[in-house]
């Protein structure tokens, strides 16, 4: 039996082409440091190598999305990084034991806290890949991480930063001398001696924080040096992130939430105990904010991925598309609309990848393609060299494209240009992993209805085929007769 017209499973002719030629060095990364307050210019450590650290999700329930607007601006970033050059290692940390793992899971020794923080671990990586959010280099337990974390507190006892009141050890503020720096946290009017053991509190409560907290009743404990007991939640990401990149190392990141406490008592704990600087650039993205308020678990404004997928049938790609939309830096408002207009634009990327690969072209090359091909990408990286100013880079995208699909309408691309525009696509698809690869592949049951609804029109039986034209659309595929032959196209 005679296969489908060419036109439906076209192959580029050659192999996607050398790289294209950029005009004059490409430019440093500037980043917003909020240790600094400042935008730097990012220069790691080690010429070429970048160690970074996110704080990665407290599994007591599944991520919302709001979580997932931290996670894609982080995944952005590290993507930049390497489009840049640069090898990266990146160590992300799992929440596995903390105020809220304890109350959810009701467990009451870790084994069971184990048991049930592991369900949301493996969830939260299923979502991740959804999002195309890459993995991590290592991903570290904090119940995987008790021992180094009592070896750190020893050493600050040591050296005189804590004290210890029934059972429990807690940080000295009043000894760190640069307490404060991150925050900007002005420390008059702090009571010496206030204590806090909870693991979340505000600015205007700043007071000694719990390292080490001693059994509870009821609760999971680990037989330790300092005595039964369970670590705070901010000692993990100290001694994780300092165990797997060093004591000095490139880049910390998270959500704003995080600068205080979180982070703040990280630096203490960390220099403190090696007498170095901690992290070089610290990096806080906006919140997902839900009419005005920022979307959290305890505001109950939220909406995990899973939700929108299996209830509302947006695909990921549009949420990743719509949380990556707005740089990080600034707050990002939740819309249905938002996601249905992050969709279209999608398909318009998706059409042109499609068209790219499968039509007919004339050959030779065009000068105003090429040079705007080279342009767009320029463009691009000078708006992620702005502090990832992501709506930037995508204006500079949408821009070319519609300059591509006027040149295609107008029968003005050629069979050389085709290589030139699917590789910047490429390029750009490097960092915002937005778009896939068309699926040219046509299944068997579809080809053989086209080729009956080719003879049903052969034979004028025009009713025929069109029933066959609405069974194939009801199996996602649209049909288009053109001078050429059937096209067809995944809806
Ligand atoms: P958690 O699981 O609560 O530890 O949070 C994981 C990450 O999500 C942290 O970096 C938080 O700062 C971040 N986060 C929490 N809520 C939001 C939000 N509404 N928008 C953006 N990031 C958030
Ligand atoms: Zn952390």
């Amino acid at each position: 039996m005679a296969k489908c017209p060419p036109v439906l499973t076209f192959q580029p002719r050659r192999p996607i082409l050398e790289p294209i030629a950029r005009k004059g060095p490409s430019g440093v990364l500037k980043i917003y440091n909020t240790l600094s307050g400042q935008l730097e210019e990012f220069r790691p450590l080690s010429e070429n190598r970048v160690h970074m650290y996110t704080c990665g999700p407290t599994v007591y329930d599944f991520a919302h999305i709001g979580n997932f607007r931290t996670f894609v601006f982080e995944d952005i970033l590290k993507r930049y990084l390497r489009f840049k050059g640069l090898r990266v290692k990146h160590v992300m940390n799992i929440t596995d034991v903390d105020d809220k793992t304890i109350r959810n899971s009701g467990a009451t020794e870790p084994k069971t806290l184990r048991e049930y923080t592991d369900r949301f671990t493996w969830a939260f990586l299923e979502d991740c890949e959804n999002l195309r959010i890459d993995k991590p280099d290592l991903i570290v337990h904090a119940t995987d991480h008790i021992e180094d974390m009592v070896g750190m507190i020893q050493r600050l006892q040591a050296k005189g930063y804590t004290y210890e009141k029934e059972g429990s050890v807690y940080f000295k503020i009043a000894n760190f001398k640069d307490y404060g720096k991150l925050s900007r946290l002005n420390l008059e009017g702090i009571k010496a001696g206030a204590r806090v053991d909870v693991d979340e509190y505000e600015k205007q409560d700043a007071r000694d924080f719990v390292l080490w907290k001693a059994s509870k009743n009821g609760e999971p404990y680990w037989e330790s040096a300092l005595g039964p007991g369970r670590p705070g939640w901010h000692i993990e990401c100290s001694a994780m992130s300092m165990k797997y990149l060093g004591e000095t190392f490139d880049l910390h990141c998270g959500a704003v939430d995080l600068i205080f406490p979180h982070h703040e008592n990280e630096i203490a704990q960390s220099e403190a105990y090696s007498g170095k600087p901690f992290v070089r650039y610290w990096m806080h993205g906006e919140h997902l904010i839900v009419e005005g308020e920022r979307m959290a678990k305890s505001k109950g404004n939220y909406f995990t991925l899973r939700d929108l997928v299996a209830q509302r049938s947006i695909d990921p790609l549009a949420v990743r598309y719509s949380l990556l939309s707005v740089p990080y830096k600034r707050q990002l408002n939740f819309t249905f609309d938002a996601i249905r207009q992050a969709g279209s634009s999608l398909k318009r990327l998706q059409d042109l990848m499609l068209r790219l690969s499968t039509e007919e072209l004339k050959p030779g090359r065009s000068d105003k393609i090429q040079t705007l091909t080279a342009g767009a990408l320029q463009k691009f990286e000078q708006a992620m060299d702005d502090d990832l100013n992501t709506a930037q880079a995508l204006a500079a995208i949408f821009d070319w494209v519609r300059e591509v699909n006027t040149a295609l309408a107008e029968n003005n691309l050629h069979e050389e240009d085709r290589a030139a525009a699917l590789q910047t696509m490429e390029k750009f698809n490097e960092v915002l992993q937005l778009w896939k690869a068309p699926d040219l592949h046509l299944d068997d049951r579809v080809h053989d209805l086209i080729e009956q609804r080719n003879r049903a029109r052969k034979a004028r039986n025009f009713a025929l085929a069109d029933q066959i034209r609405d069974r194939l659309y009801e199996m996602g595929y649209s049909i288009e007769d053109t001078k050429e032959g059937v096209r067809w196209k995944k809806r």
